[in-house]
């Protein structure tokens, strides 16, 4: 085999088509296009109303086994199955990928746009800011933060009266009342005909929102792997006069503005659903949004370019679009329904479009299933789910990563690694869409590992099990693959949701965990019995469930690889993203922002200012 160069000179080595060219051959209009630099552009909305008669493409999922920390090749998967079934079968062709985070780009796994010759072009404006969209997130997100303290100070410093004469001064000899204001009135039951005179009472109901500082779930975000801001302590300058409270910081592509940005349908959608995240409790155990707040629709305004998925290329000129974000252990982990919808018009009836969930099916497809799909409405016609020798054979108790491993072949422990793969293919069956296995075939694996896998998948109820070379070869090496998909995108699917949202809260996690992580029973601990009872009084209960769990086992303990049994699952708290829409339960200790590793990414990261080049992005 020849040597694959490395993913930054491969991506460097190919001259991405026009933008304009790239929108003509896809069937968008120029005017639907908004360029940002050379190869990026942002596509407008309108789009999904002027294709609203065409017919949609077919739908498939790309999934994994549980991965080893250096990820099994989902995306680059994604991205070679795109090559296969457009550069090579010539069939209409979307990829729908997620925004990687600068956390694992700067960290331990590097980017996320695929890997040697199937990779979205060009990498490193892939991998760092694309258009903005994170950081229009984490400036949203904050804005929050910064509303809730601040009103919570404002509170704490002053009389109803001097809060209202603030909140809505007089000018012209009448009080001026935001818009946002008079919403807020309304939701009080307070009707008033101008001029609007509130009576003391309406006042103070009015003018204090009554935060308890111990309710507020909201957490500042950073897209930065900056592990010292899991626990802080804000407000202790003198000018804040001791109103300081412990807070956190989650990593913003975990936050609810990201989860809002994939979930949502429409900018009208997502102006509600920025009205109606539920960011504390009041102390009289009312909800308080950021509709209450005054903030949502200054968000909507800050994310009004966000909400517009955007364009990009694969190494062999399909497209691609690229909107929301990673991390399906700690959020929802999937691209967004608008890209989704959007390409599948764009495809039509005989065209496909390739989504990834994040993570093992465990966690990623889980969530693609019981969260997107539920609010999308879209029917996958295939799950594609990865698996490599390297992961299984460290699922079969060899070491946790090969990442250079030569002759070892091991059929033993590879056999029992398996098991790991057969219980990924059971999960993915619970919904009802045909499984195809796609063996993600690395140079050093061997024919007979690679055959063993297949035979096993097959025999596991997978519909096909192709080994695919994508990685080395393109899209010529997933052609195998494409045509499996194509073969099982014909099958009868009978899909179905894991659980009813209507059932109880507990129920829910209790069915997620038993079927797909295979516990024995859940834990509520005290923080998360005392959110059960909350949500379901607060009116909550009947969201689907987002579980944050770490990814790298079936269970909630890392090191517990293969399939553990003979667990109970820990929950020890429970958040409400209720405008993003889901319950939100953490596993165990699982931190919502990661850390850094002793020899980061970031190390071998640099500009050459000769060239303008980057290099060492991986
Ligand atoms: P995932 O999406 O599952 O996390 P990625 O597609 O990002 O995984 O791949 C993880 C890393 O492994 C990337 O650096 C990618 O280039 C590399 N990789 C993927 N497939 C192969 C392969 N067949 N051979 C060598 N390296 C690979």
């Amino acid at each position: 085999l020849k040597p694959v160069p490395s993913d930054i000179e491969i991506s460097r080595s190919c001259v991405p088509k026009p933008m304009d060219r790239l929108a003509r051959e896809v069937g968008l209009m120029l005017d639907e296009l908004e360029l940002y630099g050379k190869t990026k552009a942002k596509v407008q909305l309108s789009v999904i109303n002027r294709l609203q008669a065409q017919p949609d493409g077919k739908y498939v999922v790309v999934t994994g086994i549980t991965p080893t920390p250096l990820g099994e090749g989902k995306s680059t998967t994604t991205i070679g199955l795109v090559q296969a079934l457009g550069a090579h079968m010539k069939l209409n062709v979307f990829a729908c990928v997620r925004q990687p985070s600068q956390g694992p780009t700067f960290g331990i796994k590097g980017g996320a746009a695929g890997g040697g010759y199937s990779q979205v072009i060009p990498m490193e404006e892939f991998n760092l800011h694309l258009t903005g969209d994170i950081h229009a997130i984490t400036a949203a997100n904050n804005l929050v933060a910064a509303a809730i303290d601040a009103r919570m100070f404002h509170e704490a410093t002053q009389t109803d009266k001097a809060l209202y004469n603030r909140l809505v001064p007089v000018s012209g000899g009448q009080r001026t009342f935001a818009p946002i204001q008079i919403n807020r009135l309304k939701r009080l039951g307070i009707e008033k005909t101008d001029p609007i005179t509130l009576t003391e009472e309406e006042i103070t109901r009015f003018a204090r929102l009554d935060m308890d500082p111990d309710s507020v779930t909201w957490n500042r975000v950073l897209d930065t792997n900056d592990r010292f801001l899991r626990k802080i302590t804000i407000g202790q300058s003198p000018t804040e006069k001791g109103h300081s409270r412990e807070a956190q910081f989650s990593i913003t592509v975990a936050s609810e503005i990201m989860a809002v940005l994939a979930l949502t349908s429409s900018l009208e959608d997502m102006r509600q659903r920025l009205a109606k995240m539920v960011v504390a409790t009041s102390r009289s155990g009312q909800p308080i949004t950021t509709e209450d707040l005054g903030v949502s629709g200054a968000l909507t305004v800050l994310m009004r370019d966000a909400i517009k998925p955007n364009l990009m290329q694969t190494l062999e000129g399909t497209p691609v679009f690229v909107h929301a974000g990673p991390f399906a252990n700690i959020a929802h982990g999937n691209s967004s329904i608008l890209a989704d919808k959007i390409a599948l018009k764009l495809v039509g009836p005989e065209g496909f479009v390739v989504t990834e969930a994040g993570f093992g099916a465990d966690i990623g497809m889980e969530k693609f299933f019981n969260i997107k799909c539920r609010y999308s409405g879209l029917r996958p016609h295939v799950v594609v789910l990865v698996a490599t020798v390297r992961a299984l054979k460290m699922h079969g108790g060899g070491p946790t990563a090969y990442r250079l491993r030569v002759n070892m072949d091991n059929l033993e422990l590879l056999e029992k690694g398996c098991s790991n793969m057969r219980k990924q293919v059971e999960n993915a069956r619970h919904f009802g869409v045909p499984v195809v296995v796609a063996v993600n075939a690395f140079k050093t694996d061997t024919e007979s590992e690679l055959d063993l896998i297949c035979s096993l998948a097959k025999a596991a109820g997978a519909f096909d099990a192709v080994r695919c070379s994508h990685w080395a070869e393109g899209g010529a090496g997933a052609v195998a693959l494409g045509r499996a998909v194509q073969r099982a995108s014909e099958a009868p699917s009978n899909f179905k949701f894991l659980y009813d949202v209507e059932l109880p809260i507990a129920d829910k996690i209790r069915i997620i965990a038993q079927k797909i992580y295979g516990a024995d029973d859940i834990e509520l601990l005290p923080d998360a019995k005392h959110k059960v009872e909350l949500y379901t009084k607060q009116g909550f209960g009947n969201l689907p469930i987002c579980m944050a769990k770490t990814h790298l086992s079936l269970s909630h303990e890392a090191d517990k690889k293969g399939v553990p049994t003979g667990f109970v699952l820990p929950i020890r708290d429970i958040r409400a993203s209720v405008g993003a829409g889901f319950l939100y339960p953490l596993v165990g200790t699982m931190p919502t922002i990661p850390g850094l590793p002793t020899r980061p990414c970031f190390h071998d990261i640099d500009l050459d200012p000769e060239t303008e080049q980057v290099n060492g992005l991986f």
